[in-house]
């Protein structure tokens, strides 16, 4: 785009074909901004479907559909989402999103690693890429623009913005891997990762649908928020990079240590931590999600002498933190605690125990972990150690390593999670299946199988999964 400022008009109509337009304004593009304009209209109906789009010159945008939430309190006897993440451009095609948008959802979301950093063949998926990213490894606000233009350009992606509101939070690849606060992913922290940071929050904001209480103040933008559907779910929307201690231990998989245990440690830091408590206390929804990065469940993964080892970026690296959430969640009996992560790349069910030490104590609440977009590419059905992880971890009750994104219908009487599984990612056009389905009891957080479908349609066997870039 050229330097200068561009008038841009929106339209909001009751139907596709812009016949009644309800409400309509002008906003100015402005360079600083990178073009983009954040349009927030007031007075809407309650839980019903609108249509948009932008007029800039002579041109006229695709449409885009959207559907308002239901009036506060409002009594819903049903509502479907989606929820997704990882999206390694490299990796595969993003087919998930184009069967993700042949659903009827009332909205979609994403937990994080929108873009990945990585420069071309920087970051090999074990099947190998199949297309490239268009710059070296992202350092400038310019190239985080370019990144994030490169990934919305993709139609599967489109079709799924333009089919349903969404829903967004980060991880870590929007900025770089596995960073903490101002912490790169290697080294100290230094006055260049901060100015990353900056620009990586400042990116993120103009190419995302987020509000104007979003955007940043220089290094530091809020995105943690609560968003409630109508008496039936309220969401705890997280940000756990940009506020927690640095991964204990050097990160990587490593055994629990007194520092991993340290209970002054803090994954969502102090002010977030007591807003989501406060939240949780104060719900009024049948079901609270927690909508967030990090695997929430403690994960054992065979270690040397039999000391298991565990994700220091994950909440198994803040065992303060999770304890403090899980013991209020208990103490205070908030009412259906559903816990939704990404950044593993691979599925997983997990129910929450009061106390992990204990396989016997009671489930306080239930985990469902989507599995990535493309990331790490094709995968299989399961991985040498699948058998012994689930063995070893008794309240983990699923596991699926292929892509492909998580569907839940809610009822004040019960959740059920299908996981949307992809047999392959490495060429266009994949059929969608659902690999599996549980259901959550309203006031019972264990999990119970649904149904399971092998998944047979393509059976190359996958390498051994890398997972240091998760
Ligand atoms: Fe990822």
């Amino acid at each position: 785009m050229p330097g200068g400022e561009v008038s841009v008009r929106w339209e909001v109509a009751n139907d596709e074909s812009f016949r009644r337009v309800i409400q309509e304004g002008a906003e100015t593009a402005r360079p600083e901004l990178a073009h983009s304009i954040h349009v927030e209209v007031d007075g809407l109906e309650p839980g019903r479907e609108y249509f948009y789009r932008f007029k800039a010159g002579s041109e006229i945008s695709p449409i885009g559909r959207t559907k308002t939430a239901p009036a506060a309190g409002a009594s819903i006897s049903e509502m479907t989402f989606a929820f997704a993440s990882c999206q390694q451009y490299e990796h595969g095609y993003f087919t998930a999103y184009r069967r993700m948008a042949e659903e009827d959802l009332d909205f979609v979301v994403h937990l994080g690693d929108y873009i990945y950093e990585y420069g071309t063949l920087e970051d090999v998926a074990p099947n190998g890429n199949v297309r490239a990213h268009n710059s070296p490894r992202v350092r400038t606000l310019e190239d985080f623009r370019d990144r994030y233009a490169l990934y919305r350009s993709d139609e599967d992606l489109r079709a799924a913005h333009a089919a349903f509101p969404w829903i967004l939070t980060w991880d870590d690849h929007e900025a770089e891997n596995n960073y903490a606060d101002e912490f790169p992913e290697n080294g100290p922290k230094s006055d260049a990762f901060v100015q990353r940071r900056t620009d990586a929050y400042q990116a993120y904001y103009e190419h995302m649908p987020l509000r104007r209480s979003s955007m940043p103040q220089g290094p530091n933008a809020t995105i943690y928020r609560r968003l409630s559907y109508g008496g039936l779910a309220e969401f705890n929307v997280l940000d756990t990079r940009q506020y927690r201690d640095n991964q204990a231990d050097g990160d990587g998989k490593k055994p629990p240590t007194p520092e991993t245990r340290d209970s002054d440690r803090t994954l969502l830091g102090e002010e977030q931590e007591r807003w989501l408590l406060d939240g949780l206390a104060s719900s009024g929804g049948r079901w609270n999600v927690l909508a967030q990065q990090v695997f929430f469940a403690r994960s054992d993964k065979p270690g040397t002498f039999g000391v298991p080892l565990r994700d220091m970026d994950a909440w198994d690296g803040y065992d303060g933190s999770r304890d403090r959430i899980v013991d209020f969640m208990a103490r205070r009996s908030v009412e259906n605690p559903v816990v939704l992560t990404g950044n593993v790349h691979a599925n997983w069910a997990n129910e929450i125990l009061a106390d992990f030490d204990d396989p016997d104590s009671p489930a306080i609440a239930t985990e469902f972990v989507g599995t990535s977009i493309t990331s790490i590419g094709d995968g299989a059905d399961v991985q040498p150690d699948t058998a012994k992880t689930l063995a070893d971890n008794s309240y983990i009750k699923f596991f699926n390593d292929r892509r492909g994104y998580v569907r839940c219908r809610l009822t004040p009487d019960s959740w059920q999670t299908d996981y949307r599984v992809l047999p392959y990612v490495s060429e266009p056009g994949a059929p969608v299946i659902t690999r599996a389905s549980f259901v959550v009891e309203n006031g019972d957080p264990r999990l119970r199988m649904a149904g399971e479908e092998p998944e047979a349609t393509d059976t190359r066997v996958s390498p051994e999964v890398e997972t240091s870039r998760i």
